[in-house]
């Protein structure tokens, strides 16, 4: 059960209990506790004071299009892109959502035609985000509906398409496949940041997707944020926020301004900064050694392989760098086609490659799980032979 699983999480390291039985090892969710340890680290420097007569109001800004936006936040999103280089933020509206989960729905809503007679395709490139098909269809909704693989779309007609670059769950970098005239694309960048792989350029989209959850672990904070070149199209997000939430936390709001705000300082100032590291240096440097352990882990066994990637230019730390992605898409080799159950009997839970669009030979591990739970896998994989 998940209590079970909770409890197994924030054990000790020991990779077995007294009676010798394997701990059961969680790599289904994408949890990014990893970055818990920087964050640890900072001790006060992230701590905000919200007093009791304060964030009362529904409204942050009248002034702006997406009026429940915290200018403070806003201003740290800018500036954050700034310092990383990673999207253009001028000439943008910046939409903010309970989780790039919500801004998700709320970019479907807004690029659906409003008065067509059936429901907008959506698509994207498989092996897509797993969330992307349960979410577009869960409330069966007239505006839009799941159209699955853009290999598989061939229809004449006006689509929605989602690119996910680097990609969830295998780390690509992708760009549209379905090139039409007729589509519209939203950008999800959620791993667009120098943790798990070198930016190229500031990303020049029409809709940019981003999330906390991703670039700086916070993801119970539950904040995302759009990056929106076309008024309309930031206006009818903005109403599909206020007719589901109301708008968004103010006070998850400010706790991710200043969560964002810390980063950028580590970054500027990484020489002066106390502990020395900024948040990207120390988040590159561990998803780099985690990559390297499972690479040898993977050597190691010979029951599987790995996408194989190579190293580009880094435009923030300007150097080269390799891919670490986030998730690594493992695949069973020697005829094991059900890779899923396959760990699974060796206690280590993935989720499988059927909920990408993919084939089952394929499973989705999380990189950013606590180090402890990191080590037991890492030791778990090396023995399967
Ligand atoms: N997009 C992608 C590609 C993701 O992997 C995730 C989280 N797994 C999300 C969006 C949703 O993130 P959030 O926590 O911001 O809702």
């Amino acid at each position: 059960s998940q209590k079970v699983l909770l409890s197994v999480s924030n054990s000790s390291t020991h990779e077995d209990n007294q009676e010798g039985v394997e701990r059961i090892i969680n790599l289904d969710h994408g949890d990014p506790t990893m970055y818990e340890s920087f964050w640890r680290q900072m001790g006060d420097k992230t701590t905000i004071t919200i007093l009791g007569w304060q964030s009362l109001s529904y409204f942050s800004d009248i002034t702006n299009i997406c009026w429940f936006l915290e200018p403070e936040f806003a201003k740290e999103v800018v500036r954050l892109h700034k310092v990383v280089g990673n999207a253009v933020t001028e000439g943008r509206h910046i939409v903010v959502g309970t989780g790039s989960s919500q801004l998700f729905l709320a970019a479907l809503y807004a690029l659906s035609p409003q008065d067509a007679i059936k429901p907008i395709s959506v698509v994207s490139a498989a092996p897509y985000y797993s969330a992307y098909p349960l979410m577009t269809d869960y409330q069966k909704s007239g505006l839009y509906k799941w159209a699955g693989d853009t290999q598989s779309f061939h229809k004449d007609e006006p689509y929605i398409e989602i690119v996910t670059s680097p990609n969830n769950p295998d780390g690509y970098a992708r760009y549209p496949v379905v090139n039409r005239s007729e589509g519209v694309l939203v950008h999800d960048l959620a791993y667009y940041w120098p943790q798990y792989t070198p930016i190229s350029s500031p990303a020049d989209h029409e809709l940019m997707l981003f999330t906390v959850s991703k670039s700086t672990g916070h993801a119970g904070t539950r904040i995302g944020w759009a990056l929106v070149k076309d008024k309309v199209v930031a206006k009818r997000m903005t109403k599909f926020i206020e007719l589901n939430t109301i708008g968004v936390s103010k006070d998850s709001q400010l706790r991710a301004a200043r969560v964002l705000k810390v980063v950028s300082d580590s970054c500027e100032i990484e020489s002066s900064f106390e502990v020395g590291e900024s948040f990207f240096n120390f988040s590159h440097r561990v998803m780099v050694e985690r990559w390297k352990q499972l690479r040898e882990a993977v050597q190691h066994s010979g029951m599987f392989s790995l996408p194989s990637f190579s190293h580009a230019f880094c435009t923030f730390s300007g150097q080269m760098s390799g891919l670490q992605p986030a998730f690594a898409w493992l695949k069973c080799e020697q005829g094991i086609e059900d890779c899923q159950s396959f760990l699974s009997r060796h206690k280590i839970l993935t989720r499988a490659g059927k909920h990408f669009g993919f084939g089952s030979d394929y499973v989705r591990i999380s990189m950013t799980d606590r180090d402890e739970i990191f080590k037991l896998f890492i030791n778990r994989l090396k023995a399967i032979r």
